[in-house]
């Protein structure tokens, strides 16, 4: 088959499981419901007939096997997500599974000095048990037994749902991998951000997954009446938290980070009483860890500084971290290659914002991640959208990966 029938194909089959939802009008596929069984049923289907060794692991991942002549030989992982957050587009790592098996059927008559095996994690999002990234993390052995009693909106625990769904909790990561058996872990997935469309390119290398880290402030000062304090004798604290998120803003500007304060509550919160507390969140992220830790040292201090001088209290709490995963140098340089080679154009090399199952799979494998332009870089939303050329040019650049790999080890 061409890869332009094989690109239309994979268009075609991500539209077959965006049927497989549990929302009315929108898609909505979350872990161990009877929409993840009907789609990794799918699936299997599918791998099957890419001629792939089809099997559900302990916690619920699909995976499919293409067997190398001599079995004892290491593995080469490929895949990424099939759960989606609600109201979703079909897009986001379901991409990346289909291309995974198609990739397979473009190569069934080859035979490669590795296994492959083809995954299709059952939990990234996190959209049922708000704990993200289930999937990959029993692969990578991390997952852990006490995430068994946390329950959904409904009161059902992960254990119950598991036996729902005819898998065993208490041999839940069981089946996890070794990093001797593994060769490496390849993802690709739609890029969620706006940065190949503005450069015109189809696809593009991940250099590293970003560190993020979370924080909550408070800010205290004394509320008063609109009209009679003067302002020279006012500790207004949404004046001083106006200039703290401005002092983030030139910061980040300068620095290899991205910030954002995404949530700013006032109290009292009327119109002619002057703010007397403020509550609001900071999310920094940095593909660079030091370039993250020193950041968030320098930023604190500058927050402080502006608080002191406006005689207000200042609290700060972190509540959330994630460590920036770099992906492998060489497969990037192996990506670069297979890139400039199929688009004529100089590989553009990007980092990811968003989390994804290849940093957890990154504590037992070398990982390397190819994104794929999306329109206006829209994700978690259905107008999501990418373009089947695009997607036969992702297509050909994880076979030829592939291929590299084979020649080089
Ligand atoms: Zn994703």
């Amino acid at each position: 088959m061409e890869i332009n029938q094989s690109a239309s194909k994979i268009m075609q089959q991500a539209n077959k499981l965006a049927e497989f939802t549990a929302m009315e009008g929108g898609l909505l596929r979350a872990y161990l419901t009877p929409e993840h069984r009907q789609a990794h049923q799918q699936i299997a289907d599918w791998m099957t007939e890419a001629g792939l060794q089809v099997w559900e692991d302990s916690v619920g991942n699909q995976w499919g096997r293409k067997v190398a002549s001599n079995p004892t030989l290491p593995t080469l992982m490929i895949g990424s997500h099939s759960d989606t957050v609600a109201n979703a587009g079909k897009y986001d790592g379901n991409l990346g599974v289909l291309l995974a098996i198609e990739a397979m059927q473009v190569l069934s008559d080859i035979d490669l000095p590795f296994n492959i095996d083809i995954v299709a994690f059952a939990d990234e999002e996190g959209t049922r048990f708000n704990t993200t990234l289930i999937g990959s993390s029993a692969v990578a052995g991390c997952f852990q037994s006490n995430w068994l009693d946390i329950e959904d909106n409904d009161g059902i625990s992960m254990r119950q749902a598991m036996l729902d769904f005819g898998l065993q909790p208490e041999i839940a990561g069981h089946d996890q991998y070794t990093k001797e058996q593994l060769l490496a872990y390849l993802e690709v997935h739609i890029e969620q951000g706006p940065v190949l469309e503005s450069k015109d390119l189809a696809v593009g290398v991940v250099t590293a997954i970003a560190g993020a880290k979370r924080y909550q402030f408070n800010v205290r000062g004394m509320a008063g009446h609109a009209g009679t304090v003067p302002l020279d004798l006012r500790q207004d604290a949404l004046c001083g938290v106006a200039q703290m998120i401005s002092s983030i803003e030139y910061f980040a500007s300068n620095h290899d980070v991205v910030a954002t304060v995404g949530k700013c509550e006032v109290k009292p919160g009327a119109v002619n009483v002057i703010p007397g507390e403020v509550n609001f969140t900071l999310d920094i992220r940095s593909q660079d860890q030091a370039i993250l830790e020193s950041s968030c040292v320098t930023l604190l201090n500058q927050l402080e500084a502006i608080a002191q001088e406006r005689q207000l209290t200042f609290q700060s709490e972190k509540i959330y971290q994630a460590e920036a995963v770099p992906c492998n140098s060489k497969l990037q340089q192996q990506w670069a290659e297979v890139v400039e080679q199929q688009t004529q154009k100089e590989a553009c090399l990007l980092h990811s914002g968003a989390g994804h199952d290849a940093m957890v799979i990154a504590k037992i494998a070398d990982i390397a991640m190819l994104f794929v332009r999306c329109e206006k870089g829209i994700s978690h939303n259905p107008r999501e959208q990418v373009m089947t050329s695009d997607v036969g040019v992702a297509l050909t650049c994880l076979v030829e990966m592939v291929k590299k790999l084979a020649v080089s080890g």
